[in-house]
């Protein structure tokens, strides 16, 4: 067929097949096949097939970062044609969150370096119609539509979908604590969030910051704020910070804070906040204590966004992630979900859980933006693999730690070296402490946790390699890994330790 007749079939078929507000109709009915004249008609059956691979699919995409984006981009790659509309509640589309602690450190010189791709490139660069400042407030799922709230003129107003991708993300955890709302006490989640607590330090200059949870958040703005030149309480409900991590592995990175001038508060709950007449905070309480604050982080951890799917009929897992099988479709049909908002299957506890990453929201977005394109993909599942630094200590983790291997009653025996990171006579080095699980019967590699100096934490990847291939610690010690004396040890240290568990 010539170009010039597509382009014509293409053109009856765009003033046939589409409502009035836009939405082409070929998927859903043939009754909009209108037309008298027979040569048209005929067309319209023979380009059916055609146009419908071409235009006739409508997608929405609720949450414009991570897993929505990366979906989206996966979809516009494999369909040009398609209809794409990304509704974001923010000002921002692809921001890093995880860039937000080094921003606010003043590492990274504006907000603007921590996005991606803007709204406006997403719309001119790759035809998606990317929406900031409207929210999704209802799925409709019998009909195939989404309610919208446009959050500037703050109207409504319904749009449909042939296939829709649920891309959330999490939301802080904020307990409801009289003076919660205070000025000065912020979470950081959205890039929003992360400008608004930049903003703050940079108008009122606070002196004293209190950190409100131990965990990747709490520890990477210790580093933060410390940098900011702040006098830094950091409290934690648990006995120890890094609770991911084994009680013998993060008293290393409770040192390491402390000896940075971080004040550590232990096994402290924290009860109440206390605010001045200007609204501003001015003191966290504990169960033990009263601590000034003229700013205050919570890293409390997060939960999934999944209101808007439960009312919608769609099925959650036990932890309020919606469920997902491997190709991200949820348990209602046309309904996928990626992300921090989707749950994970976990290798090695064998079951469903919520893991919020970046790097698995990246993963998610890819494969379910190639199911809702038609292209089969499927997600092995997540083992657990996280990393950050606090400011020369590099921290890693993977698999399962001792305590988890306890509490799911896996037989496991477990060793720990120390070394140096590279050969210690190069100019530079530093420590390296590897902690590593196996199975006792089968020797295969369970978990491990890493921290040191300079290029000690990425070696977790090597061990995040083994565990998803099975490999035994027989063959992590006889790996051919690369040696050069600035930048590894002749046996890598994660070599030594799996030598120790032949
Ligand atoms: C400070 C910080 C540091 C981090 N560091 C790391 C790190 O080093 N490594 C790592 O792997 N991960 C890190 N993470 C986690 C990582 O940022 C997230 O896992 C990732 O952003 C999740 O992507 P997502 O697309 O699922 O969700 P999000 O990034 O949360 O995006 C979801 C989007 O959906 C929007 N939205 C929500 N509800 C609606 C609605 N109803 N209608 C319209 N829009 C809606 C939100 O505004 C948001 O923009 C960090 C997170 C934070 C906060």
């Amino acid at each position: 067929m010539h170009l010039s007749e597509y382009s014509y079939i293409l053109s009856i078929l765009r003033v046939n097949l589409r409502k009035p507000e836009g939405q082409i109709l070929l998927s859903r009915s043939k009754s909009h096949f209108s037309t008298n004249n027979s040569k048209e008609k005929l067309i319209l059956i023979i380009g059916s097939k055609f146009i419908f691979e071409m235009s006739s699919t409508k997608i929405i995409v609720i949450g414009g970062d991570a897993a929505g984006m990366s979906a989206a981009s996966k979809i516009r790659r494999s369909h040009e044609n398609w209809e794409i509309t990304v509704y974001e509640k923010s000002p921002h589309t692809s921001y890093s969150a995880c860039g937000m602690p080094y921003y606010i450190g003043g590492l990274v010189s504006s907000s603007k370096e921590l996005v991606a791709r803007s709204p406006e490139t997403f719309r001119e660069k790759y035809n998606i119609e990317a929406k900031p400042l409207h929210e999704v407030i209802q799925i409709d799922p019998k009909k195939q539509k989404v309610l919208v709230k446009d959050l500037k003129s703050e109207t409504s107003f319904w749009d449909n979908y042939d296939k829709l991708l649920i891309a959330t993300g999490a939301s802080p955890n904020k307990p409801p604590l009289p003076f919660i709302d205070s000025k000065g006490i912020f979470c950081l989640s959205t890039l929003q969030s992360g400008i608004n607590t930049w903003e703050f330090i940079n108008k009122h200059k606070p002196q004293k910051a209190v950190i409100v949870g131990g965990g990747y958040i709490g520890v990477e703005m210790a580093e933060a704020l410390l940098e900011r030149g702040m006098d830094v309480t950091l409290i934690d409900r648990n006995p120890y910070i890094m609770k991911t991590l084994d009680s013998d592995m993060s008293e290393d990175i409770c040192s390491a804070l402390t000896k940075a001038g971080v004040k550590l508060h232990l096994d402290e709950n924290l009860t109440a906040f206390e605010s001045g007449d200007d609204g501003k905070v001015k003191k966290v309480i504990t169960d033990k204590n009263q601590f000034e604050a003229g700013l205050v982080i919570l890293g409390m951890g997060v939960s999934p966004n999944s209101g808007i799917a439960k009312e919608a009929g769609i099925k959650l897992c036990d932890t309020a992630a919606i469920m997902v099988d491997k190709k991200m479709q949820t348990s209602i049909e046309n309904i996928w979900a990626a992300g921090d908002c989707a749950s994970s299957y976990h290798q090695l506890r064998e079951k469903h859980l919520f893991v919020a990453l970046g790097t698995i929201a990246n993963k998610h977005g890819l494969v379910a933006g190639s199911n809702m394109s038609g292209e089969e993909m499927k997600f092995p599942g997540v083992i657990g693999t996280a990393i950050t630094k606090f400011q020369d200590l590099e921290i890693s983790r993977t698999g399962l730690t001792e305590r988890e291997a306890k509490a799911f009653d896996i037989p496991y025996e477990t060793a720990t070296i120390k070394s140096s990171n590279f050969a210690s006579y190069y100019p530079g080095s530093g420590d390296i402490k590897v902690k590593l699980l196996v199975r006792t019967e089968s020797r295969e590699i369970l978990g491990a946790q890493i921290l040191g100096n300079k290029g000690s934490a990425k070696r977790i990847d090597t061990i995040a390699a083994c565990i998803m291939g099975k490999l035994t610690a027989y063959e992590l010690a006889m790996m051919d890994l690369a040696y050069v004396p600035p930048l590894s040890n002749v046996w890598d240290p994660i070599q030594i330790a799996a030598r120790r568990l032949i």
